[in-house]
């Protein structure tokens, strides 16, 4: 299907614009005029999630590729049902096109960190790396391209309540007769010895969540979205596609349903905490718990994202860096011959420890 592609122009000399994060304007690549963003006064607003998936249920969008043709060129593309922005593929000229999802985005956050910050960043990091083969630091020293994303995430803010059942357990030492070898001889002696007590509880804990937020792309792995939070949802921007010029960005592909599948996960690891921490005691367990979310809002938004693949030993491994805060996560080659040899080298201390302790006698001609 034919879609409409905007961009915008350089009014100085009519080349096309791009956001520049370093000056947080749009930037004429040819010229270098700046053309600043009007800033919005609109407020970042929650919705309601209950009214939504209401909404969602009688309403289903199609999946239809976007028929572009370029306004420099003139040339045709195609993007995915999904993709909302893009770059000529022969001319290199932005194209955003618009978004066909029942739920757009309202706000975004723009890119902060330049391409150059970001490949410097990724440098640093596999530096850091324990096990990456040494080849592989000169590999991405060369010139891997980094690619600019808008990815869509869904937050979601709610009221939890949770009843639990499970036990508090008590540490208590008992007295009791064990025999012991000293200077090589058996004796027997009292010791101490620890013993813990259970006791039924059962309770009630909430919690407020504020922004609970979740990859809705299905562009890069769901860990390597989840690995580049935190995000920092104040600096939220109402909605302008002229972010997004130059760089790539998305819809939603995972729905608002399953994302808050995913936001309980995260939500019933902070909820398990409290009720630990509720039951108290030094140890606890968590029988059985029943939580129900009120009050739950949601956004979707757009996250900056620089992502980017190499190649290594013929696997493709893909890493991503938050635009936001340089946080840089992914997937990495390890080097078979630095783990192998840790592990021999364990082994053999590992090993020598056993040995140890099944000849005490050792020790002690050691110790003589
Ligand atoms: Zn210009
Ligand atoms: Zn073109």
């Amino acid at each position: 299907m034919k879609f409409q592609s905007i961009n915008f122009t350089c009014k100085n000399c009519g080349a096309p614009l791009r956001f520049s994060p370093l000056n947080n304007s749009l930037e004429c690549e040819f010229c270098s005029t700046q053309e600043t963003i009007a800033s919005s006064t609109k407020k970042i607003e929650e919705y309601d999630f209950q009214e939504a998936l209401r909404f969602l249920k009688s309403h289903s969008s199609k999946e239809i590729n976007k028929e572009i043709t370029c306004n420099k060129c003139g040339g045709t593309f195609t993007l995915t049902p999904y993709s909302v922005s893009s770059n000529c593929p022969y001319c290199n000229t932005p194209a955003i096109t618009e978004f066909v999802k029942e739920i757009t985005p309202k706000s975004l956050l723009p890119f902060t960190l330049t391409q150059k910050e970001a490949q410097e960043k990724f440098k640093k990091w596999v530096g850091s790396l324990w096990f990456a083969p040494s080849k592989l630091q000169q590999f991405v020293h060369g010139n891997e391209k980094l690619k600019g994303y808008y990815l869509p995430y869904w937050t979601y803010d709610s009221q939890t309540h949770t009843n639990y059942q499970g036990q508090r357990g008590d540490i208590y030492y008992v007295q009791v007769e064990r025999t012991v070898i000293v200077n090589g001889r058996e004796e027997r002696r009292t010791v101490q010895e620890p013993r813990i007590h259970w006791t039924p509880v059962s309770g009630h804990v909430q919690n407020f969540f504020d922004d609970i937020t979740i990859g809705a792309s299905t562009t890069i792995s769901h860990t390597i979205l989840d690995n580049l939070s935190p995000w920092y949802t104040e600096k939220l921007i109402p909605f302008n596609e002229k972010y997004l010029s130059g760089f790539e960005s998305e819809e939603y592909t995972i729905g608002l349903d399953n994302g808050f599948e995913f936001a309980k996960l995260k939500m019933n690891t902070i909820i398990r905490q409290d009720i630990k921490y509720q039951i108290g005691g030094d140890q606890q367990q968590i029988n059985q718990m029943y939580t129900q979310y009120s009050n739950t809002t949601y956004k979707n938004v757009l996250f900056p994202v620089w992502t980017a693949q190499f190649k290594w030993n013929n696997k493709v491994y893909n890493y991503a860096i938050n635009a936001q805060t340089g946080k840089v996560t992914g997937e990495r080659p390890y080097s078979w011959i630095k783990i192998v040899l840790l592990i021999l080298t364990i082994g053999l201390f590992m090993g020598g420890v056993m040995y140890l302790e099944e000849h005490p006698n050792i020790l002690k001609s050691l110790s003589k």
